[in-house]
């Protein structure tokens, strides 16, 4: 990645790689390599949320656990700004010193029934990382759990439950109470909001933007539905095969793609609107497998703008300006079809949370917690932020 911006940069991921090998025969040997992130650049700037958006299987949820480690990574660094020891080449640390840096960069998963372990209480799994890091025992660690519990939207009282006497919005905030035990300052968001219901999804998302502001947090936000990401993200990457293809400000991209896997996208998105919908743009093919790739440029065979060069040159990722950055031979010439108007992207569950009266708490059956007074003018702030 060329030149970065002088302004406060949290994150730096640069020609980051994760790649599975593939073994088979008898005696097990390495016969291909699954590359699942194939050179990835970006940065996360202090208190920004950058949305990581693509199709199942293109690597976006494996970047953000090799950033963290949960996957060694096959190449590349990520460099993160520890506020007390400054930069960090986290894919350098030992066993040791990433415990140490650890509790700055957490990580909400996407699926809030496997990721809670069903014999602990909620209280038990909240107070994890604070008992793991010796950080509070006793009164400051009973004090410290009802305290996170509470800004999550539930009780102090739903410490004593398990994760199964809770619904799946409410399963969420407890892993969103869990990521924050440690003031985090980088928060990697795996999909946190595509294994609930529609009509919770708003609220997470609200949470998430209220939590941000409340605690200075930075997010990778992973996702696969542009509509989410529209909502929460000052930028937006677009990953496709392993490799990042886009990335600008959401506005930017929304409005001017100059990708036309971007532009495939977004035309993909449901417009309520009867008068303002799109045709879909119907790419040929299917999305080509990371062990085997395709020659070039690995959208070429679905693109139809692909020329003679884009089958065999790959084109790097360039900064168009405005650090608008796209990997395409023809980014400067292509006139893509965007979203004008990003109001006409719907807003996700905001009327039926609101009129309804569905809501994530509904299992415990407490009409009166937090997250219920949360939700109505939530919805709206996440309608704001971005129109
Ligand atoms: Fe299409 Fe060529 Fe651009 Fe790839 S480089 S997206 S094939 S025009």
């Amino acid at each position: 990645m060329a030149q970065l911006p002088s302004d406060n940069i949290l994150l730096e991921v640069r020609g980051l790689k994760k790649h599975f090998p593939i073994r088979g025969g008898f005696l097990r040997r390495v016969v291909g390599q699954v590359k699942a992130v194939d050179g990835v650049d970006f940065y996360i700037k202090q208190g920004e949320t950058l949305g990581l958006v693509g199709e199942s299987g293109c690597g976006k949820s494996t970047t953000g656990r090799t950033i963290l480690r949960l996957h060694e990574p096959t190449e590349g660094e990520v460099i993160f700004n520890d506020p007390k020891t400054g930069r960090v080449h986290i894919e350098r640390l030992d066993a040791k010193e990433l415990r140490r840096v650890r509790p700055n960069m957490q990580i909400i998963f996407q699926d809030p029934f496997s990721s809670l372990d069903p014999r602990m209480t909620v209280g038990r799994i909240v107070a994890e990382p604070l008992v793991i890091n010796k950080i509070a025992s006793g009164r400051e660690l009973r004090r410290r759990v009802d305290e996170l519990l509470t800004v999550v939207g539930l009780r102090s009282q739903h410490a004593t439950r398990y994760p199964h006497a809770f619904s799946g919005g409410q399963r969420q905030r407890v892993g969103i109470a869990r990521a924050l035990a440690l003031n985090p300052k980088l928060v990697i968001c795996d999909e946190p909001v595509s294994a609930l219901d529609v009509s919770v999804q708003a609220q997470v998302l609200n949470l998430l933007e209220d939590l941000q502001q409340q605690f200075d947090l930075t997010y990778l936000f992973v996702a696969h539905d542009l509509s989410v990401v529209k909502h929460i993200s000052d930028r937006v990457a677009v990953m496709y095969v392993g490799q990042m293809v886009e990335l600008a400000e959401t506005r930017t991209l929304f409005a001017t793609p100059k990708h036309p896997y971007t532009e495939a996208l977004l035309a993909a998105i449901p417009k309520p609107d009867p008068r303002n919908r799109t045709r879909p743009l119907k790419l040929p093919g299917d999305v080509p497998s990371p062990a085997n790739p395709p020659s070039g440029c690995y959208f070429h065979p679905r693109c139809p703008y692909a020329m003679d060069v884009c089958k065999v040159q790959r084109p790097p990722l360039r900064d168009l300006g405005n650090e608008h950055w796209v990997a395409c031979h023809q980014a400067e010439h292509l006139q893509l079809r965007g979203v004008t108007r990003l109001a006409d992207i719907p807003v996700i569950s905001g009327s039926a949370s609101s009129t309804n009266g569905s809501s994530d708490n509904a299992t415990t059956g407490d009409s009166s917690t937090a997250a219920t007074s949360a939700d109505g003018g939530a919805t709206t702030r996440s309608s704001e932020r971005q129109n």
